[in-house]
């Protein structure tokens, strides 16, 4: 019998998802189907996830907190940072897992000897990042344009900035978490700042796919190595299918799949 995923999320329509894990799916001739949910509540995910009959899921922004606190068990890091990305359903149980972190690890496997590392923003990704990057013993700093958010991440052992209180320092690694970019054309910081930040950095890393944001621009312009968020985007893929199919499949025929449809 065919097994159904999805994806939930608002907005979901530009998620690539669907493409990722269906071209997975098809060659490698696994009988299920990916689709997206356009869920505008997250409150109601649970009963959606089952009234749909899935198997699995992942979920998207802004609703990967409410995940969290629908699932029956967390496993593994996800219960380190109470963010859920990944669901699948174990014998009518809500199982949630996180995969985004280790995506991310994944993704920045040709930077070497890093050691510091900044993060531009203070939500959902930034929680998920700076936790698995201190699990590595890197040193973690954290610069948000609102002060609220950083009390969680002093409470971890980061270094905390505001745009106004930035003393400056050398990193080998920053990483832009903030939405700025995704939609827009903004920065995010202020100019004169991300020109300091960037001088003092060896590598660049933004979450945000599909675009040359105007951070990476910046990051380019002073021949800085960079990447966006796709490679991010893969890996947490390859890890969601591997939870997906419960090790029916080589993760390295779901890798070859899942990249050759980036090019699709
Ligand atoms: P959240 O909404 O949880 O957090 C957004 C953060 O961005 C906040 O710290 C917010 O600051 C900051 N921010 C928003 N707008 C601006 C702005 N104009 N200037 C400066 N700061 C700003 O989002 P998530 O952490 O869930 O996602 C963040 C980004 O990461 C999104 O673009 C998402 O698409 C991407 N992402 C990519 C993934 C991938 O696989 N490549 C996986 C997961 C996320 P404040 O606290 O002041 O509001």
């Amino acid at each position: 019998m065919q097994k159904l995923f999805s994806i939930f999320g608002d907005p979901v329509s530009h998620s690539r998802s669907p493409l990722m894990h269906n071209t997975v799916f098809k060659n490698l001739n696994y009988p299920a189907c990916y689709t997206r949910t356009h869920l505008l509540d997250g409150s109601k995910l649970k009963e959606t996830f089952f009234s749909l009959g899935l198997s699995g899921a992942n979920v998207t922004v802004p609703h990967k907190e409410a995940a969290f606190e629908a699932c029956d068990e967390i496993r593994g890091f996800a219960k380190t940072v109470g963010v859920v990305n990944t669901l699948v359903n174990e014998n009518g149980k809500l199982i949630g897992y996180n995969t985004d972190a280790d995506g991310f690890i994944y993704s920045i496997e040709e930077f070497k000897n890093i050691k510091n590392i900044l993060i531009l923003g203070a939500g959902g990704t930034a929680k998920a990042l700076a936790a698995r990057f201190l699990q590595e013993n890197f040193s973690v700093s954290i610069m948000n344009r609102s002060e609220g958010r950083l009390s969680y991440f002093k409470e971890l052992g980061c270094e905390c900035f505001h745009w106004s209180n930035y003393e400056s320092s050398k990193y080998d690694l920053i990483v832009n978490t903030t939405s700025a970019g995704l939609k827009d054309e903004e920065l995010p910081a202020p100019k004169e700042l991300v020109e300091i930040l960037l001088n003092n950095t060896r590598y660049v890393a933004d979450a945000i796919y599909g675009k040359l944001t105007p951070f990476l621009k910046m990051a380019k312009s002073k021949n800085i190595i960079y990447k966006d968020g796709a490679d991010m985007l893969l890996g947490q893929g390859i890890l969601a299918n591997e939870l997906f199919v419960n090790a029916v499949l080589k993760k390295e025929d779901i890798k070859k799949h899942m990249l050759h449809s980036f090019q699709l």
